[in-house]
């Protein structure tokens, strides 16, 4: 990953809705005076809305997403008395304190599909329903002449629900992919079970293409692996363990993941070249680091101490004793190859990482590698996050403490840590299960927009923290 271009750091956005703002109305007038009456009231009715869901989530043990109801309640109306007591929350001398410690929240688990399905319409109606006021407050503005602030209360009713048409369109997202509000059916597990199933049904035609005509193998998996080459990929290998052959297995196993779940179009769409350059030894990795064309000498001493490089574009060489770890590298880069072709160089961190963790995880249950910059180099650096990382996301949910959306979208490289990880991995599979096109859209969108938020925006027609709601619903469905 090191051969990318740096990463973009935005300013830390908590929603994405201020992008849709206009400046606010100044001059004064009856209309002004009234719009800030009727705002007021209309965040107050979505604040109570969201506090009985609280409640609700509460009453259900469900306790980690009744605390986010309530912090969301006070968002929207400081003084809710409700929510700050279910906060735990004190009043003294008049003001309201936080509790020093707050008691930890941790949601039971769900106990079945039917009761997450149960939690996503309870979650959606409140929504809905706490939204009301406000497309009522952006219909009142349009009618008095407030443009920008109808368009602030059309933001706010499209943040509480993504469900609303009216407000994607009165906010230009018409053209945004919202296949994802399809209720879920798949679980994470699932899901990951039919991309395996997917990406082996693509391995095993690849098989018997060759098998029948070996012609379509420049040089088809040998013994002694040294080299092989398909119409997309191609290895060179002197790792007895892991042949040249079995690497190229390894791309056409992830690439047929990613096809298969609609990412990734058909091969004819655009030709593809992806290589990978395997050893098992550091001194066999320094001297190709030292072949490399059209690199300065400065550069290979940074990349000397690492385990893998990006050469050139669509190019890896690596090094590893152990042959699983060179496959794990590959599946891993290879969905970093395919997600580059849609924003190349420029795809973000999270997003990046989250894709290549996902087919790694899924095509070698394991994922070790993972990808951080030094400096100007890549190193390795050994995850060891247990392998059952769907439930280990799910737990981290259950406890409210996967790291707030806003954080990832401008997390570097470096700031990935372990739960960022988890969290990346599991939303990226979100998205490529609800909506693939988003998904791509979403990428192609990460070298045009001006933030991460509005990339997201723009692809899904909703903010993030409303992806991010739907997506702390589904990682429930185990
Ligand atoms: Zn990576």
């Amino acid at each position: 990953m090191s051969v990318r271009s740096p990463v973009r750091v935005g300013a830390l956005a908590v929603t994405a809705l201020l992008l849709l703002q206009g400046p606010p109305a100044h001059g004064g007038g009856e209309e002004r005076d009234e719009y800030d009456g009727r705002r007021r009231e209309a965040a107050l009715a979505a604040s109570r809305r969201l506090v009985a869901f609280g409640n609700w989530c509460r009453g259900r043990s469900y306790r980690a997403l009744a605390r986010r109801q309530y912090e969301a309640a006070l968002r929207l109306d400081p003084d809710s008395g409700e929510a700050r007591s279910a906060l735990g929350h004190r009043r003294e001398k008049g003001k309201w304190r936080a509790p020093a410690t707050p008691e930890p929240s941790i949601d039971a688990a769900a106990s079945s599909g039917a009761e997450v399905t149960r939690l996503e319409r309870e979650s959606e109606t409140a929504h809905a329903e706490a939204a009301a006021p406000f497309a009522a407050l952006a219909a009142w503005c349009a009618a008095a002449g407030l443009e920008p602030e109808a368009r602030s209360a059309w933001s706010d009713a499209l943040h509480l629900d993504p469900g609303s048409t009216e407000a994607r369109r009165a906010l230009n997202l018409g053209d945004s992919d919202t296949a994802w509000l399809r209720p879920s059916e798949e679980g994470p597990r699932v899901f990951a079970a039919r991309c395996r199933g997917i990406a082996d049904r693509g391995l095993k035609e690849f098989r018997d293409r060759v098998a029948g005509d070996p012609s379509a193998l420049e040089c088809g998996p040998t013994a002694d692996g040294t080299k092989a080459v398909e119409a997309r990929f191609s290895a060179t290998s002197t790792h007895g363990e892991a042949p040249a052959g079995a690497l190229v297995e390894d791309m056409v196993h992830a690439e047929s993941l990613w096809r298969g779940v609609g990412l990734v179009l058909a091969r004819s769409a655009k030709p593809v070249r992806f290589r990978v350059d395997a050893v098992a030894s550091k001194k066999e990795y320094l001297a190709l680091l030292d072949a490399v064309p059209d690199r300065s000498p400065e550069w290979k001493a940074r990349k000397a101490d690492t385990g893998s490089v990006w050469a050139h574009d669509g190019w890896v060489i690596c090094w590893a004793r152990r042959a699983e770890r060179i496959r794990e590298r590959v599946s891993h880069d290879t969905a970093h190859f395919l997600f580059d072709r849609y924003a190349p160089g420029d795809v973000p961190p999270w997003l990046a990482e989250g894709g290549a963790m996902f087919t790694a995880t899924v095509l070698r249950g394991q994922s070790e590698c993972f990808c951080v910059v030094s400096g100007a180099s890549a190193v390795d650096r050994d995850a060891k996050v247990r392998e059952d990382w769907d439930g280990e996301t799910c737990a981290l949910v259950l406890r409210g403490e996967d790291p707030p959306i806003g954080d990832l979208l401008v997390a570097g490289w470096n700031d990935l840590g372990r739960a960022s990880l988890l969290k990346a991995r599991s939303l990226v599979a979100w998205m490529a299960l609800h909506s693939p096109l988003a998904l791509r859209a979403a990428l192609r969108k990460s070298t045009k927009e001006a933030t991460p938020e509005s990339a997201l925006l723009r692809a899904f027609g909703a903010p993030p923290e409303t992806l991010e709601r739907r997506w702390r619903l589904w990682v429930r469905r185990q």
